[in-house]
């Protein structure tokens, strides 16, 4: 209608030329696959991501072509991030753990045209390179001092830059066209690509910056240890830049002794990852005696946070938000900050409260519904299939009819695969995933509750509930555990300590201890792996009467 507001496009140059006016103070700090920490402003980072984009243009990559990156948090990363999207072609982002047949499906899927990698992946793409389309251009993200000897034709980084100019005007286009591609592990069948488009990227990162707001504030260090090539480490290189704050990026080094090193040297305030990398900084908090300089708040994702877990970081002033989402969404779905009025609980009640998924936020839709669709009330108790709808949800996948055509209910809410139930007060509980369940005499176990309740326990560092082939029950839940120490806990005990929270049918049959246990690619106990691991693995009932 005539007379109305401007239409801009939301591009992420957009957010990138922003933070190099409004913040430019604040920038990133890296830890270097050369061995060292690198600093710059994000004025600095902009000058090198226009010479990155020259570049780009001069190798004659255009609008749409799908580039890839295949490497660890750190600043050329961050650059490749902005730098490709930029000019409007796809960062498609591959994550390095990957099996090699994964890794050569989603790159011939994409037809990457050129793959930017760190020195350390050398052998993975020396490995797999004959499989790789034939005429794809490689880089390495060094300079010449450290380029190593590759059995394949490589430019080097730092060369490709150098001489580009350092300023560049940005193109216009349209917000729907695609900046960023990831797929997700798959678990099942081949992976799935998630296509992220400038618009939706920009919103996203709105999103967090305001739901996610203990985290965020000017001039404050984020580190994400969450990696760039899975989802987007959960949207932090847009956000941070956004709201002014800076990023640490942690490279490859993600063992509590480094991790802690560096937050304490760096002033981390806010640091993101999965559970598996919390225990290990735990770990080392506990050895020194005391935790990272400025380290105030932590966000846990990717799988649930154990009780536990969130009652040690709050006890030691670390908040917790505790947030669910998928490579669907962009990542983040729901977010576990307390509202104003839940901090006049008493501790115990917030920690459970926070032990929750959370609530959503802005852009995301929630529903939970039964076996016929019918949606479910949010009355903490109805438990159901969870699907979403939102600015940044997938409406189906790239370059996939057969599971784009199953992506969507029909009202046009995506389906998550997890089983969730939401309370009166928008709190989401995710159950479990829909596959991972345990059915017992045809009733539902939550395989998360199991676990988060064993993990109370001191002996079990960590665990994973699955459900076992029984002829009476269908399927009944034993606990796969590796112990903390020298002194496992029996059977019983473990038993005895969860009983308060469960019914008796409910607890598991055994214990099968374990060195460790198998990780998925984006660092969650790998449930699939586990159960072809246990194939011959018998319930101590069948072992009895056998
Ligand atoms: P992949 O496992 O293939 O890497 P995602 O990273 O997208 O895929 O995983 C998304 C899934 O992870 C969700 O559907 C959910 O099952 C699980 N998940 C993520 N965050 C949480 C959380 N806070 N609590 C419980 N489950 C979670």
């Amino acid at each position: 209608m005539e007379g109305m507001m401007m239409h801009r496009p939301l591009l992420v140059s957009t957010i990138l030329d922003y933070a190099m006016k409004a913040h430019r103070k604040a920038g990133i700090t890296s830890a270097r696959t050369e061995g060292d920490v690198h600093s710059y402003s994000y004025p600095e980072a902009g000058a090198r991501i226009a010479q990155l984009a020259h570049a780009l243009q001069g190798m004659g990559i255009t609008l749409g072509d799908r580039v890839a990156t295949l490497a660890w948090n750190g600043y050329r990363h961050f650059e490749l991030y902005y730098g490709i999207s930029g000019i409007g072609a796809v960062c498609h982002t591959i994550n390095p753990r990957l099996s090699a047949e994964q890794l050569i499906y989603i790159v011939n899927h994409a037809e990457d045209r050129v793959l930017f990698l760190d020195t350390t992946f050398v052998p993975i793409i020396a490995a797999v390179k004959e499989h790789l389309p034939e005429d794809m251009t490689y880089v390495i993200m060094t300079d010449r001092a450290h380029m190593p000897d590759t059995p394949f034709p490589a430019l080097c980084y730092e060369e490709l830059l150098d001489g580009q100019p350092t300023e560049i005007t940005w193109p216009e286009f349209d917000e729907n066209t695609a900046c960023g591609l990831c797929y997700t592990s798959g678990t099942t069948g081949n992976p799935k690509g998630a296509l992220y488009s400038h618009r939706s990227t920009v919103l996203h990162a709105f999103t967090i910056a305001i739901s996610l707001r203990h985290s965020f504030g000017e001039g404050r260090a984020i580190l994400p240890v969450v990696p760039l090539f899975h989802v987007n480490a959960w949207g932090l290189p847009y956000a941070a830049p956004l709201v002014g704050a800076s990023l640490v990026m942690p490279g490859q080094a993600l063992d509590g002794p480094s991790l802690f090193r560096l937050m304490d040297q760096e002033e981390v305030y806010s640091a993101w990852g999965v559970p598996t990398v919390w225990m290990g900084l735990l770990a080392e908090i506990k050895a020194q005696g005391r935790k990272p300089a400025n380290f105030e708040d932590v966000v846990i994702g990717g799988s649930a946070a154990p009780r536990s877990m969130i009652e040690t970081f709050e006890t030691m002033g670390v908040s917790v938000g505790h947030a669910w989402g998928m490579t669907e969404m962009s990542p983040v779905g729901t977010h576990g900050c307390l509202p104003q009025w839940m901090n006049d609980l008493p501790f115990d009640e917030q920690i459970t409260a926070k032990s929750k998924q959370g609530r959503r936020v802005y852009g995301v839709d929630l529903k939970i519904v039964d076996e016929d669709g019918t949606v479910l009330p949010n009355d903490g108790e109805a438990i159901g299939e969870l699907y979403v709808r939102g600015n940044a949800v997938v409406s189906g996948y790239f370059r996939n009819e057969e599971a784009s055509a199953k992506a969507l209910d029909a009202e046009g809410w995506f389906g998550t695969g997890d089983v969730a139930s939401i309370d009166p007060d928008g709190f989401l509980v995710i159950q479990d995933r829909a596959k991972d369940l345990i059915k017992s005499g045809g009733e539902w176990i939550s395989s998360i509750d199991l676990e988060n309740a064993a993990m109370s326990l001191p002996g079990i560092a960590t665990c994973a509930a699955i459900g076992v082939p029984h002829p009476r029950w269908d399927e009944r839940p034993v606990l796969v555990a590796v112990a903390a120490g020298d002194d496992r806990p029996t059977l019983d005990e473990v038993r005895e300590h969860i009983a308060p929270h469960f019914a008796k049918w409910q607890l598991p049959d055994d214990v099968i201890w374990v060195e460790s246990l198998p990780m998925t690619a984006t660092g969650k106990v790998s449930k699939l792996n586990l159960r072809k691991q246990l194939a011959d693995y018998q319930h101590p009932e069948l072992r009895e009467t056998a």
